[in-house]
C-alpha cells in the first residue's frame, strides 16, 4: 500500500484497477445518460427524402426561371399533398401542387413558393410579377443533415437529449451502451442518524453524506445501493462492505478513515481480506481518503466531513465512475481563472477551494462560495469549480491566476 500520495497518483492507481463494464442493448428511451459502447451509424439519410420547408406551391425549374425574369405565370393546381403523403404525379410546367411543410417534393418540382407570395384564383394560382421572385428553394434536401452510413454517435459518448433525438431520426430504436454501474454507499459513525428515523439525541447528527452521495450517483446515471449507516465497530463495517461487494460494482464509504481510535474502515478492510491501494492523499479537504481492492472490485473510503466527502467524490470517485461507465474522458476540465476574493490562509498542503465561476470583463473569475471549512455544507451549493491551490502557497489575493477544476453541479454535466 502507498501512503501519502499525490492526487494524480491516487487517480492513476485507481483507474488502473477499474474495468469498464460489459455492454448491453437498450431502448432509446432508456438511453439518456448512458455511454455508447460502439460507434453508431445512420441507417438512412436525414431527412430521408427531399421535402418542403414551407406551406406553399411547388414550381418547376422552367416556371421558376420565368418568374425570376419578372414574368407572371398562371399555374394549374393539380392536387394537395400533406405531410405523410407523397404525390404520384410528375409536375410539368404550367402546373403546381399545393404542398404542406414536411411533404415530399413531387417529381418535376424544383422549389416551393410560400402561400403568402401567390394569388389564389379558382383552381389556379398566379405567381411572379413585382416583388416576389422565388429566390429560396424552400426545400430541405434528402441527406442534408446526415447521410446513410454516417457515424452519428461515437463509442464512449455519453448520450444527452440532443444525441437521443439524432439517434431516433437516424433509425436507431435500440443502442449499444455499457451496463450501468451499481454503487454501494455506506456511511460510518456512532453519531450518525438517518434524517427519516426521527429526532436527534444529544451528540448525534443527521447523515448527510449518504444522501449527497446517493444524489451524486443519480445525477451520474448510476444505481445507488444504500447500505445505510453502520456503527464504529470493525466487524460491523466489514460485514456491510462485504454486502456491498456482493451486489455492487463499486463500494464507497464515508467516515472512519483517519487516524482516530474509532476510525476502523481500514481494520474492516483487513477483516475481509481486501488489498489496500493507497491511504491518505495530498489534498485538503479529504486527505484521509483510502482505496482498496477485493476480487477486482474497488472500495473507496472518504472522510466523513461533508465537504471533504463531496470534494473527494469529485476528484477521486468521479474519474472511476467515468471509466466504469465507458466514458472517454476521465477527468473534469481544468481552466485558468483569476480569484475574485482574498483567501487569507496559507496552504502548506495542496488545497481545493469551493468556488463559482463567472465571466467578468473577458476573464473567468472564481468567486469563493463561502466557508471553506471541511465540515461546511452550504458552500457546496453554488460550487461549480474547485480552485487548485498548490502546496506551499501563501494567502490568495484578488486577481491572482489559478487553475480550477470544473465540477458537475445542478444538472450541468461535463
Ligand atoms: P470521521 O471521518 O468519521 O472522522 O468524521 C469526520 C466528521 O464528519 C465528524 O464530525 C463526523 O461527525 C462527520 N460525519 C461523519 N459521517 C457523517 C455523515 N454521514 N454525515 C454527516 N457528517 C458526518
Ligand atoms: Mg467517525
Amino acid at each position: 500500500m502507498k501512503k501519502n500520495v499525490e492526487l494524480e497518483k491516487a487517480q492513476e492507481m485507481l483507474l488502473r484497477k477499474v474495468h469498464t463494464l460489459p455492454e448491453e442493448n437498450v431502448n432509446l428511451l432508456e438511453a439518456f445518460g448512458r455511454v455508447l459502447s460502439r460507434d453508431v451509424f445512420a441507417s438512412l439519410d436525414g431527412p430521408p427524402f427531399s421535402r418542403s420547408a414551407v406551406d406553399g406551391y411547388t414550381l418547376t425549374a422552367e416556371d421558376r426561371n420565368k418568374i425570376r425574369k419578372g414574368h407572371c405565370a398562371r399555374l394549374k393546381v393539380l392536387e394537395v399533398v400533406r405531410a405523410g403523403y407523397a404525390s404520384k404525379l410528375t409536375q410539368i410546367p404550367g402546373t403546381t401542387i399545393k404542398i404542406m411543410t414536411g411533404a415530399p417534393i413531387p417529381r418535376g418540382a424544383q422549389a416551393v413558393i410560400k402561400y403568402e407570395d401567390v394569388l389564389e384564383e379558382g383552381d389556379s394560382i398566379i405567381v411572379g410579377g413585382k416583388g416576389n421572385p422565388p429566390e429560396k428553394d424552400n426545400v430541405v434536401i434528402a441527406g442534408e443533415d446526415f447521410v446513410k452510413g454516417e457515424c452519428i454517435g461515437k463509442k464512449g459518448d455519453r448520450l444527452y437529449s440532443a444525441s437521443i433525438g439524432l439517434l431516433a431520426a437516424a433509425g436507431q430504436g435500440k443502442v449499444p451502451v455499457y451496463r450501468t454501474p451499481r454503487v454501494a454507499l455506506l456511511s460510518t459513525g456512532d453519531e450518525v442518524v438517518d434524517v427519516c428515523s426521527g429526532s436527534l439525541a444529544g451528540a448525534q447528527i443527521y447523515n448527510s453524506n449518504l444522501y449527497v452521495l446517493a444524489a451524486y450517483c443519480r445525477s451520474a446515471g448510476l444505481h445507488p445501493v444504500l447500505l445505510g449507516n453502520v456503527h464504529d465497530r470493525k466487524e460491523g463495517i466489514a460485514e456491510k462492505i462485504r454486502d456491498g461487494l456482493e451486489v455492487a460494482d463499486l463500494v464507497i464509504t464515508t467516515g472512519g478513515v483517519s487516524v482516530g481510535e474509532y476510525d476502523l474502515v481500514q481494520d474492516a478492510l483487513a477483516i475481509i481480506g481486501a488489498d489496500m491501494i493507497f491511504w491518505k492523499v495530498h489534498m485538503k479537504p479529504g486527505s484521509p481518503a483510502l482505496a482498496a481492492e477485493k476480487e477486482g472490485k474497488i472500495i473507496i473510503g472518504l472522510s466523513g466531513n461533508p465537504a471533504a466527502a463531496s470534494i473527494s467524490f469529485e476528484l477521486l470517485v468521479r474519474p472511476v465512475i467515468r471509466k466504469l461507465t465507458g466514458q472517454k474522458k476521465y477527468f473534469s476540465p481544468v481552466l485558468k481563472a483569476v480569484v475574485a476574493d482574498n483567501y487569507p490562509k496559507a496552504s502548506p498542503n495542496r488545497r481545493f477551494l469551493r468556488s463559482e465561476l463567472r465571466f467578468n470583463r473577458g476573464q473567468v473569475e472564481a468567486v469563493l462560495t463561502g466557508s471553506q471549512e471541511t465540515s461546511a455544507l452550504k458552500s457546496m451549493l453554488d460550487c461549480n469549480a474547485l480552485i487548485d491551490v498548490p502546496a506551499g502557497s501563501g494567502a490568495l489575493t484578488v486577481g491572482q491566476k489559478v487553475l480550477v477544476h470544473l465540477v458537475e453541479q445542478k444538472g450541468w454535466l461535463v
